[in-house]
């Protein structure tokens, strides 16, 4: 940030009295502009049929990572809820009537100031579509997923999160669990051991 969004006038970074982190402030009005980390919702669409298990993934049309392959999510709107996001998102994206399920996953990507929480849902008909941020949509079995052109590490967790609570549920029976993990730079990893 270079301006004060309330002003116009330059920010500096300083930490403020009785804080302890920088901010950008501003030297004319005196905003003090927080800067906090933002959501990022999707689902995990599913189409079951007789145990043939497919998730549907969308090929991103955009920046970052155009043409690697996504669950259908985005940021998080104001004036909107976490399901809200998921199912708007699944809609616009994949064009995609889901009924949504709990919470599966969340991940914490700190270095990129976001977290990512993904909802375990049904896809109700096969009448979806890409939207204009997907080139394509498609339905993946655990075994035809691109696992190398997987947009986000995230996504992959959710994934493999998913397909491993799938084989369990099936072999011993029980219920899917809440799956979280936090997403670290490598040097980060290696500082806290
Ligand atoms: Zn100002």
């Amino acid at each position: 940030m270079k301006f004060c969004s309330e002003c116009a006038h330059p920010v500096s970074q300083l930490i403020p009295p009785d804080d302890n982190r920088p901010r950008y402030v501003c030297g004319q009005c005196g905003t003090i502009h927080y800067q906090n980390p933002k959501m990022v919702i999707g689902s995990i669409p599913v189409w079951d049929h007789e145990g043939d298990t497919r998730v549907l993934l969308c090929k991103r049309a955009i920046e970052p990572r155009y043409g690697y392959w996504t669950l259908p999510a985005g940021f998080m709107e104001n004036e909107e809820t976490t399901t809200e996001a998921a199912l708007r998102e699944t809609q616009e994206e994949a064009g995609a009537h889901i009924e949504l399920h709990e919470l599966f996953s969340l991940l914490n990507v700190p270095h990129v100031h976001q977290v990512h929480m993904f909802y375990r849902a049904t896809l109700l008909d096969l009448d979806f579509a890409a939207g204009t941020e997907s080139l394509d949509v498609k339905l993946f079995s655990e075994s035809e997923i691109p696992w190398k052109e997987i947009a986000f590490p995230t996504v992959a967790y959710t994934l493999k999160f998913f397909f491993t609570d799938l084989a369990r549920i099936r072999r011993e029976g029980g219920t899917y669990a809440l799956h979280t993990r936090d997403v670290l730079t490598p040097m980060r990893q290696s500082a806290e051991g």
